[in-house]
């Protein structure tokens, strides 16, 4: 049975109250939010998800549009706080990553029954939430990954304690206060998404241990995929990925270098899915070069190569590792600190490299993209899945021999395979499917929604409900 409004606001009050009483200690009450300790995030929103399974799922539908509008309401201010904060990307295409959350994240529109019915009756498979599920954001998609994940978790049936990335704790605590407000001005329950005011590793570890906490989501490079893999606790993992771009000789060239530019200089390259290298086959990789210059690349070689290299990446005993200084910087700030003379304002760097080059084996998470020279296509598939690295995560190309995409579809074996179009659209950004910020490829949960953060329970009726 449903709450009437007026009971769920009683409780949110008494919450409220509970905190001005100092009984739960937060910074802020406005959405009762962000907590000084982290238990009490905890309790709150073990509090608010038993609140939410009181609601309506018509209630649950409500809050969800909710939080749709408040995040695109706010979708300018957090892109610009992200920005400041960070200094990652660019703003545009913040906003447009915040309204792609707001807009494209299935809601509970998601969760589909089963229902088998037979000699032996009928039973019933539905998609229960887990109670509260621990969410690690990234900061290259803080605002995003949040609005994405809070959508996805409540419509679900769960509440949210987040950890965010600490060098983005500021524009990730916005957004859970802005949704939060959404929701509880909706009628729901306070504390649905919380977070620690100060997220640290520590926080991280009790929201991992803690027993209450039936299912971890982590959105990060591969030390944080690693530990919460090891929690115990169901996990939906999306790591790291190294997505390599093939182009052969049937491409359209024009479309391929447009797509590739634009791709790879989205938010200055952060994006997982992002193109990181390119292969192309010898006899158009002139063209398609001359054309990715046209579309505003900056080609660097010989020594300028290894100055980007040196300023861009360290040498950690033998292996090179990015220097954060530069991650999701522009193009043109890379170029000058690395001392490489340039015209105009190019958003990509690009240069011709071996295959074996760093800028195609490390995962840059910056607008410098790597271009391998290869003598046909059998050569760049193989070269592409090498440098993929088994990620699983993305994998583009650009042809128009439906033999070799697909083949290139199957032997990449990518969670996300984008075909003649730039690799945003892999996110539902101008390529048909749902949106998430949270690709979940070690657990193969893939692109996820509401569903992902669910379990099947079944229900077994023996007798005469069937109506044939
Ligand atoms: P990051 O790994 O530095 O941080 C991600 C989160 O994990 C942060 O909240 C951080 O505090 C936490 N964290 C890191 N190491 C941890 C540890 N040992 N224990 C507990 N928590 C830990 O990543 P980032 O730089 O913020 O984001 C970029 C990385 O994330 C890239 O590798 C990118 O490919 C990946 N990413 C993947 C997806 C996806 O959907 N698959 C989406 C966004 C980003």
């Amino acid at each position: 049975m449903a709450l009437t409004k007026e009971q769920i606001h009683a409780i949110s009050a008494q919450m409220t109250q509970d905190v001005s009483n100092g009984t739960i200690s937060s910074s802020s009450c406005s959405g009762c939010c962000i907590f000084d300790d982290i238990n009490d995030a905890i309790n709150t929103a073990i509090s608010a998800q038993a609140q939410l399974m009181m609601m309506s799922l018509e209630e649950r539908g409500k809050l969800i549009e909710a939080m749709r509008q408040a995040a695109r309401d706010h979708a300018v201010e957090l892109s610009e706080m992200a920005h400041k904060e960070t200094g990652y990307g660019k703003i545009p295409h913040k906003i447009a990553k915040n309204l792609l959350a707001a807009n494209k994240t299935p809601g509970i529109e998601d969760l589909h029954p089963t229902a088998y019915s037979g000699d032996d009756g009928l039973t019933l498979v539905e998609t229960a939430p887990y109670g509260v599920i621990g969410s690690i954001t990234p900061s290259t998609n803080p605002t995003a990954t949040v609005i994405n994940n809070s959508i996805s978790m409540i419509a679900a049936g769960n509440s949210v304690v987040f950890n965010p990335h600490p060098a983005a704790k500021r524009s990730s605590q916005r957004a859970i206060e802005i949704l939060n407000e959404a929701v509880v001005k909706a009628g729901g329950p306070s504390g649905l998404m919380v977070c620690p005011k100060e997220p640290t590793m520590d926080t991280s570890a009790v929201i991992m241990s803690h027993p209450k906490i039936k299912m971890l989501a982590v959105t990060g490079g591969e030390g944080v995929v690693k530990v919460a893999m090891k929690s115990g606790k169901k996990c939906v993992a999306a790591g790291p990925g190294n997505p390599p771009v093939i182009v052969d000789e049937t491409a359209d060239l024009d479309r391929a270098a447009k797509d590739i530019v634009d791709g790879a200089s989205f938010e200055n390259n952060i994006l997982c899915v992002a193109e990181k290298e390119c292969f192309v086959v010898r006899s158009v990789a002139d063209a398609l070069i001359a054309k990715m210059q046209s579309c505003g690349a900056w080609k660097i070689s010989g020594e300028d190569i290894d100055k980007v290299l040196r300023t861009v990446l360290i040498n950690k005993d033998g292996k090179y590792v990015i220097n954060r200084k530069f991650v999701g910087h522009d193009a043109t700030y890379i170029l000058r600190e690395s001392g490489v003379s340039f015209s105009g304002d190019p958003v990509l760097v690009i240069a011709e490299v071996d295959r074996y080059h760093p800028f195609v084996e490390v995962e840059m998470l910056m607008p410098v993209l790597g271009i391998v020279r290869v003598n046909d296509f059998h050569e760049a598939l193989s070269e592409a899945f090498r440098a993929e690295h088994g990620c699983q995560h993305s994998a583009l190309i650009h042809s128009t021999n439906i033999h070799n995409m697909s083949q290139a579809a199957r032997v990449m074996n990518t969670t996300i395979f984008v075909k003649n179009a730039p690799s945003y659209s892999g996110l539902g950004f101008g390529g048909e499917g749902h949106a998430t910020l949270t690709i979940a490829t070690p657990t193969g949960e893939g692109l996820t929604s509401a569903k992902s953060f669910t379990r099947a329970r079944r229900c077994v009726m023996k007798g005469d409900f069937r109506i044939i």
